[in-house]
């Protein structure tokens, strides 16, 4: 069959999948760039900063905890996506997203040209999961954010993108609506920073797909600025 064809019902299928019925916009295979290496060298400084910390004692999540969840992807990713914390099955996985959520976040992603583990880092504000999966404390967060301070550090992304509220306020230092913190421009640590929905949030309310798609699509548009 005829490769376009195929590209095409790809684009039409991942769209259905992830909006329904409607199409927002047509994706073009030229922004999946597979070209990126992963430098052995930052690899090699981002786990041995993940052995390090670990085994971390910090806070009391660590007494309900089964892995410590440090983040995974290309530690020289251009693109570095911060949740809030990790769920159960991250939890026993030790691995981000890798839930319900994770499988819609990884959709919309690979809509804008990126792929799990190899050109975006995916992280979380806390690294350890909160009991019943509650919010985390912020003596929780003010304890854990100078390990993400750190891997920003390492990673230097071009844009990192705060998914959900609690990644927002954090990052922002301010209580604010989630709509009132998209569609702009932001600044950690000097770093661009944008700001929109956790995919938990979209799975609980799909309405809210069509605003997140705006915001992907800008993603994309500034990481090929
Ligand atoms: N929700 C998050 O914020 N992070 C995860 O890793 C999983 C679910």
């Amino acid at each position: 069959m005829d490769l376009n064809l195929n590209v095409a019902k790809e684009y039409i299928r991942q769209h259905i999948d992830l909006f329904g019925g409607e199409i927002y916009t047509l994706i073009d295979d030229k922004y999946i760039d597979e070209s990126k290496e992963s430098s052995s060298f930052n690899d090699k400084t981002l786990n041995s900063f993940k052995t390090k910390i670990e085994n971390c004692v910090k806070c009391s999540l660590s007494l309900t905890r089964n892995k410590f969840v440090f983040g995974s992807g290309d530690p020289n990713a251009d693109l570095l996506l911060i949740g809030e914390a990790p769920g159960e099955e991250e939890d026993i996985k030790g691995e981000p997203f890798v839930g319900k959520s994770g499988n819609l976040l990884y959709k919309i992603l690979k809509a804008i040209g990126y792929i799990r583990g190899k050109n975006v880092f995916i992280t979380n504000i806390v690294k350890c999961r909160p009991p019943e999966n509650r919010n985390p404390l912020h003596s929780e967060i003010e304890k854990c954010t100078p390990f993400l301070d750190i891997q920003i550090n390492f990673i230097k992304p071009k844009l990192i993108v705060a998914l959900g509220k609690v990644a927002g306020h954090t990052l922002l230092k301010k209580n604010m609506l989630i709509k009132e913190m998209r569609k702009k421009t932001h600044q950690y640590n000097k770093v661009p920073l944008i700001v929109t929905y956790h995919p938990a949030a979209l799975l609980r309310n799909p309405s809210l797909k069509k605003d997140a798609w705006e915001d992907f699509q800008y993603i994309r548009d500034f990481m090929k600025s």
